[in-house]
């Protein structure tokens, strides 16, 4: 048997063209171009590749982008200030807080200052708390773990009912997307670094999602016949015939994962593309809560 490749480059591309010609249109029809603010502080590598690469696709998609880049050293409360400002620009559609913030300063202060309409990362505590609630809706849901239930869909479209396990549990990629899970009426169970016996947890999954940032650590003899695998993690593995001397691998196993699964995304071209492509969609749906 071998798996379906579930192809994030194509359905997020796809989702781009959509989203640009969306914003072409209203544009033509006298509506302000949609904008997104960035704020990035310190000096965080990945992170100021991540900025780059978000304001390139805003760019493309025919979106505005305001570029704010603060230093290590800049305090909680003129953070808060330049959110605050952002909230009263109305150019300004979305607001994106690069995260993690350099060590010290709060997290939770910063997002909560943002105004929830421009809330385009979904980590407002209150968008956060919606997802978690029944017959609450959150303005906004964050962007990798809406992109991966995107995918799963895709390929499954019927997940009432199925067993799926989440492996990690973190605010930007565990936590939220089994959320997500448990409002398509999955039945959901949660890994981390604490569980126990996970091989035969995973064997009873329809559904896994992997978020947990170690390199091929889910075999192919983890994995339930036929299930659908998402694999979010994103890890580098030494590798002397790149160019650059590594290589990118995801959380599972892909070659023994190909024999057993049903589908699978590959890393790269899996779910790394669906985050930016979300978050134009976010920054669109923004500009019409703000303009229509
Ligand atoms: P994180 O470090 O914040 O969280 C990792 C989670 O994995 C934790 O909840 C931890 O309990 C769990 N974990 C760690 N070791 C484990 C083990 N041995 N067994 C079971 N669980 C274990 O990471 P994150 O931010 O959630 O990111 C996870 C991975 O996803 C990383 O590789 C990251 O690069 C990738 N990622 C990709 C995208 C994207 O594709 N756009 C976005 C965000 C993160």
């Amino acid at each position: 048997m071998s798996a379906m490749i579930i192809n994030g480059t194509e359905i997020a591309q796809q989702l781009r063209i959509d989203v640009t010609k969306e914003v072409a249109e209203r544009v033509q029809a006298g509506k302000p171009k949609p904008g997104l603010a960035t704020v990035l502080v310190g000096d965080n590598p990945a992170s100021h590749v991540y900025v780059r690469s978000k304001q390139k696709a805003c760019a493309e998609a025919g979106i505005d982008s305001f570029g704010f880049d603060l230093p290590a050293s800049a305090s909680q409360q003129e953070i808060q200030d330049l959110v605050k400002k952002l909230n009263d620009d109305p150019k300004v559609n979305g607001i994106l807080v690069q995260l993690p913030l350099p060590k010290g300063l709060d997290e939770e202060g910063v997002l909560s200052a943002i105004r929830l309409e421009k809330d385009v990362d979904g980590f407002h505590p209150i968008n956060i708390g919606r997802l978690a609630q029944k017959g609450r809706d959150p303005l906004f849901v964050p962007c990798t773990p809406s992109g991966c239930m995107l995918l799963l869909e895709k390929f499954m479209p019927q997940i009432e009912g199925k067993n799926a396990v989440v492996l990690g549990r973190s605010n930007i990629v565990g936590m939220p997307v089994a959320l997500l899970l448990v409002r398509a009426n999955a039945t959901v169970t949660i890994c981390h670094s604490r569980s126990t016996d996970l091989p035969e947890i995973i064997r009873q999954a329809d559904i896994l999602i992997a978020a947990v940032g170690r390199p091929e650590m889910v075999r192919g003899d983890w994995l339930k016949p036929g299930s659908v695998i998402i694999d979010v993690g994103i890890n580098r593995v030494d590798d002397a015939s790149k160019p650059k001397g590594y290589r990118l691998v995801g959380d599972v196993n892909y070659q023994e994962a190909l024999e057993v699964a049903g589908a699978i995304t590959p890393v790269p071209g899996g779910v790394g593309p669906m985050t930016i492509a979300m978050l134009l969609k976010n920054t669109l749906t923004a500009s019409k809560i703000a303009n229509d």
